[in-house]
């Protein structure tokens, strides 16, 4: 987490965002929508601070927003929760992970992810003192191979975290494969942590929450955000759902990384979820056309193109177009078509970064405009 000279590294996403000011290139990086989300929603956060909801919320999170993610987990899923017991709101997702993480991780305990893996993830198992395993996911389809995947878990795996729909690459984890996912985690007793910020976000079959799989309830972690969703990356709501003993072991830890957080946006966000099924249907039609316009653009420009099944990313390869290591050639992009993108290498192991070298990740969650600028742009790549 320190760099060598003792300054703190900064992430790959504050980095690229940087180099996207400082350059005045197309931000294709960090993975934030740059239009405002739905008019309710950001009307009820501002009629909560004139309300004078501006001190402490409760520390499992505000009533109405506990009530609202436990109907939007039955009215989407069919999963049951105790608003009162079996939900906490967090300070985003990825104070959820790290707050679950910490509560379980002991040092030498493993935790499994798939690799290439969101970024945070790797520094909060290391926080916590973990050892941190991989499964890979490989180019074009980016799906776990099975047998990978069985030899990866044993009697020291303490958490098997899953994410799905994926960043960075956008796979969405089919049922066969979640279904081998709890049957790991009986056979070596293992908890399931599960990463489903861009749930609403899916594209070809609807999102399955592994919750819902025979036998995965009980031993299941399950962490949302509003985020993606309501287009509020900054107001950093999240939350978990788990069984009434999983969300006490999350809530002590989490008691002492914010207390709380976000007292006005809680309420907003309850409107959220509890807006019509065509707000989320709509929102997925807009993105996938939004991926489409990004991916005819790349492939226009010579590069490999993969197809997301959801989230806000595609991953590209520069192979074709003659450069082989993407790190060098994100930071040249801007430069060479005023465009940023974040080489996958950074969300991977460093000794696995050659299986990955080449691939560069572009967010297609921007305006339409944006993306087609974009897309001109990147055709002066060949
Ligand atoms: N998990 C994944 C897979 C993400 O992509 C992100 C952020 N984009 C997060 C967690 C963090 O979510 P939040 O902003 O709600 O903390
Ligand atoms: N999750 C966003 C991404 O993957 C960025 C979040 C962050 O900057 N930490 O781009």
């Amino acid at each position: 987490l320190l760099a060598a000279d003792g300054s703190v590294a900064a992430t790959i996403f504050a980095e690229m965002s940087a180099l996207a000011q400082r350059t005045g290139a197309i931000n294709l990086g960090q993975g934030f929508p740059d239009e405002d989300g739905p008019e309710e929603v950001l009307e009820a956060a501002r009629r909560a601070i004139s309300d004078g909801v501006n001190q402490y919320p409760p520390g499992r999170g505000q009533r109405v927003l506990l009530e609202a993610i436990a109907e939007h987990q039955n009215r989407f899923y069919g999963i049951r929760l105790d608003p009162e017991r079996e939900v906490l709101v967090t300070a985003g997702a990825t104070e959820a992970i790290a707050a679950t993480i910490l509560a379980y991780v002991r040092p030498g305990d493993e935790v499994l992810t798939l690799e290439p893996f969101y970024d945070s993830y790797a520094a909060t198992i290391a926080l916590a003192g973990g050892v941190h395993t991989t499964v890979p996911l490989r180019s074009p389809d980016f799906q776990p191979d099975l047998d990978e995947l069985r030899d990866a878990v044993n009697e020291r795996t303490r958490i098997i975290l899953v994410n799905t729909p994926h960043n960075p690459t956008g796979a969405v984890l089919p049922r066969e494969t979640l279904e081998l996912i709890v049957e790991l985690a009986h056979t070596h007793d293992a908890l399931i942590v599960t990463d489903e910020v861009y749930e609403h976000l899916t594209f070809e079959t609807p999102h399955l929450p592994i919750a819902t799989l025979p036998g995965a309830r009980e031993r299941t972690i399950s962490i949302g955000s509003a985020g993606k969703t309501f287009n509020t990356t900054g107001w950093k709501i999240g939350w978990v759902s788990a069984s009434a003993e999983h969300i006490t072991a999350i809530l002590a830890v989490k008691q002492f990384l914010t207390y709380v957080n976000g007292a006005p946006f809680q309420p907003a966000v309850a409107v959220g979820l509890g807006l019509p099924d065509a707000f989320f249907t709509g929102i997925a039609a807009t993105l996938a056309a939004k991926r489409d316009v990004l991916s005819a653009g790349l492939l226009r420009a010579g590069f490999t193109v993969s197809r997301p099944a959801g989230g806000y990313f595609v991953v590209a390869d520069a192979a074709p177009l003659g450069f082989d290591d993407g790190a060098e050639l994100c930071r040249a992009l801007p430069g060479l078509v005023g465009v940023v993108a974040v080489p996958i290498t950074a969300f991977v192991h460093a000794e696995r970064r050659a299986g990955y070298s080449s691939l560069l990740r572009f967010a297609y969650c921007k305006k339409f405009d944006l993306l087609e600028r974009a897309a001109v742009q990147l055709s002066g790549l060949s």
